[in-house]
């Protein structure tokens, strides 16, 4: 694996339903490993389209998706090995959170020892430790969430791909969960790909932002560059209206405090 090159590639990937109008242009974009990279942008300009893709749901009309340099553009999801967590992504109900979390691995015939050890890993890891015997209705929505988490980190995806996983949630807890998920990708050092509407969110998790508008990214950038050297207008307006949080988790477990909120907004 040569790790100078881009974990994912897209190039010159297009993709139209219809057979006529294009949702996603000539899309080139690089993926660096370990970063938390977030498609941002108005609802309809492609950003779930360009996820469904990585993902392999779609197939682009065009173009080529590489994986650590090599074609995936048409290989089926099973076998790209992606965590995935969805706003709507349910759980199984009449499984407990541990049955939950340890599905993937049960598809993958890991042994039932090793899946033990690695749910409360993932248990641990998402603050829900001692957790593994509920079952999901009894748990609180961001509680629900975080077991979704688990389950899409339990067997140590490269990359995990999310799609307004929070939009379901009230808003301080979607603010706390932004906190907690920046500091799980810190710890972990895999790679993040986050859609999002929300300039906030974005911005408060993000390495990079890639701006999207009608299929096309207007900017791909880090937050710094995006406040101080919008690339056109529409960025300069997109991306200015946005409040970012910044706040740290305090403590362990899942009776951590969040040191939290204080809404601090950005010139614009
Ligand atoms: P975003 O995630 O930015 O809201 P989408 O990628 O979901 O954007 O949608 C981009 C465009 O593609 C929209 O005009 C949407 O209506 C259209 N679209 C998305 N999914 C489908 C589909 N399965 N069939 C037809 N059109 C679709």
């Amino acid at each position: 694996m040569n790790h100078a090159e881009p974990l994912v590639r897209f190039s010159g990937v297009q993709k139209t339903y219809d057979g006529e109008q294009l949702v996603v242009r000539a899309l080139d974009l690089d993926i660096q490993r370990g970063e938390f990279l977030s498609l941002l942008g108005p609802s309809g300009s492609g950003k779930t389209t360009t996820l469904m893709m990585l993902a392999g749901f779609e197939s682009p009309t065009a173009g080529d998706i590489l994986l650590d340099g090599k074609q995936i553009t048409r290989t089926p999801p099973h076998k790209r090995n992606f965590g995935m967590v969805f706003q709507n992504y349910a759980l199984f109900p009449h499984l407990t959170v541990g049955q939950n979390v340890a599905y993937p691995l049960t598809v993958r015939k890991v042994p039932k020892a090793e899946q033990a050890d690695r749910v409360k890993k993932a248990l641990d890891m998402v603050r829900l430790t001692g957790m593994a015997d509920r079952l999901p209705a009894r748990l609180s929505g961001g509680q629900q969430q975080r077991v979704a988490l688990a389950r899409a980190l339990v067997f140590n995806p490269q990359l995990v791909l999310m799609d307004e996983p929070l939009g379901a949630l009230d808003k301080q807890l979607r603010e706390h969960m932004q906190i907690e998920l920046k500091e799980l990708h810190r710890q972990l050092g895999v790679t993040f790909v986050y859609v999002t509407h929300d300039q906030g969110e974005a911005l408060t998790m993000s390495d990079r932002v890639a701006v999207f508008n009608e299929g096309v990214i207007q900017q791909l950038a880090d937050v710094e560059a995006l406040y101080e050297t919008p690339s056109n207008r529409f960025v300069a307006g997109f991306v200015g209206d946005s409040t970012v949080i910044t706040g740290t988790l305090q403590g362990s477990g899942t009776a951590c405090a969040l040191q939290l909120p204080d809404g601090q907004r950005l010139p614009g």
